[in-house]
């Protein structure tokens, strides 16, 4: 289940909950359903920089100079 940020609109609270398709989502402090999905950026991979992965098989990681 996918789990969002919601900001309401009402009285400011965000929170984030777990959202069921076709589910109403109401906000905790005040009942209201006039809540905002904030648009939260998903976390941004680690990348790292070329040649971190020594002399093993190339890790394949984003950056990797041995993926060549
Ligand atoms: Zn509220």
């Amino acid at each position: 289940m996918p789990l969002f940020d919601y900001s309401c609109r009402e009285c400011k609270h965000t929170f984030e909950t777990l959202v069921n398709a076709g589910e109403t989502v109401r906000c905790p402090e005040c009942n209201s359903k006039r809540v905002e999905r904030e648009l939260s950026l998903p976390a941004a991979p680690v990348v790292k920089s070329a040649n971190t992965c020594g002399s093993g098989p190339p890790c394949g990681a984003p950056g990797c100079g041995r993926m060549k």
